[in-house]
C-alpha cells in the first residue's frame, strides 16, 4: 500500500487536478496588470476596513488593466447569516466599487474563475487535498477535539509552543497501512497537511507594505480539509487563488504572521506564490489610546452608518484614499475638479501603521464633495437618502422644482456653498426655505444691533412697499437696500459708520441683518438675494407679515 491508495481511500470519486488547471487558465492580460479581491466572510456586517480593501484592490485592477473580483469565504458556517453576501455585493454597489468577477446576489455571479462561493468548491479542494496525500505532504488525522485540547494542555504545563507539530502531531507518523486501517474502521478523521518547515530556519518575506520582513519557518500541521469537508482558510486561500489568477492578495495585515504557511502551501502545492500586501487597520483615538476601530464599540465600523448618516458615498472614498496615501491631499488640492478615479493611487505608499479615522475631517470632505455637486445631484441624493431616513424631508423634497431652486442657490459658481456635509443635515439647512414649514411654526427672530419693535416694524413694511422689486438684478436690489439705509438715516457703507458712528443710528448691515432675520429667522444663510429670488414676493411678503406679528 502506498500514498495512491491512501488517496483514493480517502477521495474515491475526485478529480484530478489537471482537470481544474485546465479549466482555469492562466488569465490573459498585459503585462503588469493586477488581479486582486474583495474576500469577505458573510457575517453580515461589512467593516469599513473591508470597503477601504476593496476601494484599494478595484482601483489596483482599474490602474493597471487587471481584475478585481470578489471571492465569498463561507467555510465558517456557524457564523453566517442569512443575506449576508446580498450586504456584501450592495454595499459595494452602493459605493460603485463593483468587482469585475464573482457573486453578484445571494446565489448567482459572473465569470470565468467560478463558483466564487467557497461552500461550492468542495471537490476543488478535496482535488488538491488528494494531490498532496499522493505525495506524503498530507494526511488524516484521527485525534479527536478532545486529543487536541489534551496535548495543547500539556504543552501549556510544559511551557512550550502549543500546536500540532513535530514529535505533538501524533498521527503524522501513522504508516499508511495504519491511516488505511483506522479509515477502514470507521474512525473519523480530518486532513492535515504535513509541513515540512522547521521553527528554527527562518524566511525572507518582501511585503508590498510592510516591507521585508523575517518569520521563522512554519512547522505547525494545519488543518486543511475539516471534519465538515470544507477547507480552513489556509488551504482555501492556496487553491483560489492559484486557480483565480490573483497576483496580489491585498489584505488585513492579521494574516501577515500567516504568510510563513500560505508560503508553504503555495510551494508544496507547485502554485507560484502571490505577491501580498498587508494593509494596516483603521484606527481609532479613544480619550488617546489608538485601537483599532471595533464592531462592537464603534458605529462607524459599520459601512451601513455611512448610509444612515446619509455621508456621501463619494466623501467616504475620498476619505479612505487620504488615509491610504498621504500625497493624496496634495493631489486633491492641485485637482480641485477631478474625480478621485483619476487619482494614481500606490500600494507602496500606504501606511505601515494603522491610520486614525478622523470624522471630523471626514465631514469636511464631505462638505468639499457636496459644494462640487450640481442642484440636481444634490437634489437626488438628498431625496434619494430622505425617501429611506425621514419623511418630513421627503416631503419637502416632493416639490422637486422648487427644491432645486433651493439647493441651486450658491451652487455652480466659483466659490459654491459648503454648509452641508450630509445628506441627514439637508432638513436643518433648507427647512426655512419651505412656506409650509416656515409659516405655520412659530419663529425665534435673533435681531441683532437694531432691536427696536417700531423700528424694526419700519425696516420690513418700508422695504416692501418703496423698494423691493422682484425684477432687480443683483447691484440694483443691494443698492435699494443702501437706500432704505440712507433713508431711515442709517450709514449707506459700513466704512463711512466707522468713520462717523455718532451720525447715524447704525449701518446697512444691520439693516440687511433686519431683513435676513425676518425672512429666516437666521442670522446667518446663504446669499440673500438669492434666496428672496427663490421664494418670491408673495412668501416675502408673508414672512415679513409673520415678523412684524412675532416682534
Ligand atoms: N475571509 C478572510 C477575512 O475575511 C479573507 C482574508 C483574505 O483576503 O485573504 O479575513
Amino acid at each position: 500500500m502506498d500514498y495512491k491508495d491512501l488517496a483514493n481511500l480517502i477521495f474515491p470519486e475526485i478529480k484530478d487536478i489537471s482537470y481544474y488547471e485546465e479549466k482555469y487558465p492562466r488569465r490573459n492580460l498585459k503585462e503588469g496588470a493586477i488581479v486582486t479581491r474583495f474576500a469577505p466572510s458573510p457575517t453580515g456586517f461589512v467593516h469599513i476596513g473591508g470597503l477601504y480593501q476593496s476601494l484599494i484592490a478595484r482601483k489596483l485592477a482599474d490602474q493597471t488593466e487587471g481584475v478585481f473580483f470578489l471571492r465569498i469565504e463561507d467555510t465558517d458556517q456557524k457564523r453566517e447569516v442569512e443575506n449576508g453576501v446580498t450586504d456584501i455585493v450592495n454595499s459595494l454597489k452602493e459605493f460603485e466599487i463593483e468587482p469585475d468577477e464573482g457573486m453578484i446576489s445571494e446565489t448567482e455571479e459572473k465569470g470565468n474563475y467560478g463558483p466564487y462561493k467557497q461552500s461550492l468548491r468542495k471537490e476543488i479542494y478535496k482535488s488538491y487535498a488528494k494531490y498532496l496525500i499522493e505525495q506524503g505532504k498530507a494526511y488524516p488525522c484521527f485525534c479527536t477535539p478532545e486529543d487536541v485540547e489534551e496535548i495543547r494542555a500539556k504543552q501549556e504545563v510544559a511551557k512550550i509552543r502549543p500546536g500540532y507539530y513535530g514529535v505533538w502531531a501524533k498521527c503524522r507518523n501513522n504508516t499508511v497501512e495504519e491511516m488505511c486501517q483506522k479509515i477502514k474502521n470507521g474512525e473519523s478523521y480530518i486532513i492535515r497537511f504535513k509541513s515540512p518547515g522547521r521553527e528554527d530556519r527562518k524566511i525572507k518575506h518582501h511585503d508590498v507594505i510592510k516591507g521585508n520582513v523575517d518569520f521563522p519557518e512554519n512547522d505547525q500541521d494545519i488543518v486543511i480539509i475539516k471534519a465538515d469537508g470544507l477547507p480552513t482558510y489556509h488551504f482555501a486561500h492556496a487553491v483560489d487563488d492559484h486557480l483565480m489568477g490573483t497576483t496580489h492578495v491585498i489584505r488585513g495585515d492579521e494574516w501577515l504572521s500567516s504568510v510563513p504557511l500560505h508560503l508553504q502551501l503555495f510551494h508544496e502545492l507547485g502554485f507560484k506564490p502571490p505577491k501580498y500586501a498587508h494593509i494596516a487597520p483603521i484606527m481609532k483615538n479613544d480619550d488617546g489610546n489608538k485601537r483599532k476601530l471595533s464592531k462592537r464599540k464603534d458605529p462607524e465600523a459599520a459601512v451601513s452608518y455611512y448610509e444612515e448618516e446619509g455621508i456621501p458615498e463619494v466623501a467616504v472614498k475620498e476619505y479612505l484614499l487620504n488615509i491610504a496615501n498621504s500625497n493624496f491631499e496634495n493631489w486633491r488640492r492641485a485637482n480641485q475638479d477631478k474625480t478621485i478615479d483619476e487619482f494614481e493611487l500606490q500600494l507602496n505608499k500606504m501606511s505601515v501603521s494603522g491610520a486614525l479615522f478622523d470624522m471630523v475631517k471626514l465631514l469636511d470632505v464631505g462638505k468639499l464633495a457636496i459644494s462640487r455637486m450640481t442642484a440636481q445631484e444634490v437634489y437626488e441624493k438628498a431625496y434619494k437618502w430622505a425617501k429611506k431616513h425621514d419623511e418630513e424631508l421627503t416631503k419637502m423634497l416632493d416639490d422637486k422644482e422648487y427644491s432645486l431652486k433651493v439647493f441651486g442657490i450658491e451652487r455652480g459658481n466659483k466659490k459654491p456653498r459648503k454648509d452641508i456635509a450630509k445628506w441627514s443635515d439637508v432638513k436643518e439647512n433648507i427647512e426655512y426655505m419651505y412656506d409650509e414649514k416656515f409659516l405655520n411654526k412659530k419663529q425665534e427672530y435673533p435681531y441683532q444691533v437694531i432691536q427696536d419693535e417700531e423700528e424694526i416694524k419700519k425696516i420690513l413694511t418700508l422695504y416692501l412697499e418703496k423698494y423691493y422689486d422682484e425684477n432687480d438684478d443683483k447691484q440694483t436690489w443691494f443698492d435699494k437696500i443702501k437706500e432704505l439705509a440712507g433713508d431711515m438715516g442709517y450709514a449707506k457703507e459700513v466704512k463711512e459708520f466707522k468713520e462717523n458712528p455718532e451720525k447715524y443710528k447704525a449701518h446697512v448691515g444691520d439693516v440687511s441683518t433686519v431683513l435676513r432675520v425676518a425672512l429666516t429667522s437666521r442670522t446667518n444663510t446663504p446669499d440673500m438675494y438669492e434666496i428672496m429670488q427663490v421664494l418670491g414676493k408673495e412668501s416675502i411678503k408673508k414672512r415679513f407679515e409673520k415678523a412684524i406679528k412675532e416682534l
